[in-house]
């Protein structure tokens, strides 16, 4: 068998594109211009990429968007003052603080500090307590498993998991946890696994859905995959690519994805399947921030 491919960059990019579209619409109907904040404190060259594409995202689905880079040795009183006045500010919809924070700043006390209903990341305690309650349509829910959640009923043409299995390898908080709650709000039957589970090679095999966030290259072999699977891959890990080159490396998921994908029914290859996704949710929960403002119905995925 060979799987189909689920193209992440082609459904990010139809995402982006309804947002826009009701972007668009939103502001003739209400004059309501959905508003984005990131924040970055410090210098991390991947974190000042992510926040790059972030705005350049942003500005292209139309939002009012603004990014305030504040300097590594930014105090934490001063961080939070920031993401006060972003909660005070009537323009702003969502507010992202790009993690990790230096060391000298309690992330949790930040992300604590965000008003729930601009929390576009989903992380505050409320956000997280009502994905939890199965509270999905108030909730915001994390983009990296809402896009996975979108890839998964675009590649299987259903949003009803009823009477699939589905394994979910990680728990932290930001992937593994909310993607159980989603799969179980979508009635799949969920097992979460993580380092200490046992036999997770045949705990895999059980799974009709196959969800790695573990970040370990090309963990999960064909033998662990049961035919016809669908197989989402969250893991974004470089390696070492002395084929391409001496030092050059290379992006490889947590699934060994040339033979897995011999086995599997579809799957998301790395880069390019749930990497795009997480960018375009982002979007489409800060112009949902925007509508719940407005009083009017967002779309849907
Ligand atoms: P964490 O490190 O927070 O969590 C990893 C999880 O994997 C933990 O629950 C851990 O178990 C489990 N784990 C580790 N080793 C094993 C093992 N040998 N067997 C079974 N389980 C194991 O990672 P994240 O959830 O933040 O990220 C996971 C991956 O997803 C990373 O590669 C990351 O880069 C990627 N990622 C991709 C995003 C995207 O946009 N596509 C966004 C976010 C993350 P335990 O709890 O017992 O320690």
């Amino acid at each position: 068998m060979s799987a189909k491919v689920i193209d992440g960059k082609e459904v990010a990019g139809e995402v982006v594109e309804t947002v826009k579209a009701a972007t668009a619409k939103l502001m003739a109907d209400t004059g309501v211009v959905p508003g984005i904040a990131v924040v970055i404190v410090g210098e991390d060259p991947a974190s000042q990429v992510y926040v790059r594409s972030k705005g350049k995202r942003a500005t292209e689905c139309g939002f009012h968007s603004v990014t305030h880079i504040m300097p590594e040795e930014t105090s934490e009183a001063d961080l939070l003052a920031m993401v006060q006045t972003l909660n005070d500010d009537e323009m702003i919809d969502g507010i992202l603080v790009q993690l990790p924070l230096p060391k000298h700043i309690d992330e949790g006390k930040v992300i604590q500090m965000i008003a729930p209903e601009k929390d576009v990341d989903g992380f505050h305690f409320i956000n997280v307590g009502k994905l939890g309650t199965g509270e999905t349509d108030t909730a915001f829910v994390p983009c990296t498993p809402a896009g996975s959640m979108v890839l998964l009923k675009k590649a299987l043409g259903t949003s009803d998991l009823s009477g699939l299995n589905a394994v979910v390898v990680g728990r932290s908080n930001i992937v593994g946890k909310p993607m159980m709650n989603l799969l179980l709000s979508a009635n799949a039957t969920v097992t979460i696994a993580h380092s200490r589970t046992k036999d997770l090679p045949a705990l895999c095999k059980t799974a009709d859905i196959l969800v790695a966030a573990v970040g370990r290259p090309e963990m999960i072999k064909a033998d662990w995959v049961k035919p016809g699977a669908c197989i989402i891959d969250v893991g974004i890990n470089r390696i070492d690519a002395p084929e391409k080159g001496e030092g050059k490396t290379r992006l490889v998921g947590d699934v060994a994805y040339a033979e897995s994908a011999e086995v599997a029914g579809s799957i998301t290859p790395v880069p390019g399947g749930v990497g795009p996704m997480t960018i375009a949710m982002l979007m489409a929960n800060t112009l949902e921030s925007a509508c719940r403002r407005a009083g009017v119905e967002a779309p849907t995925y």
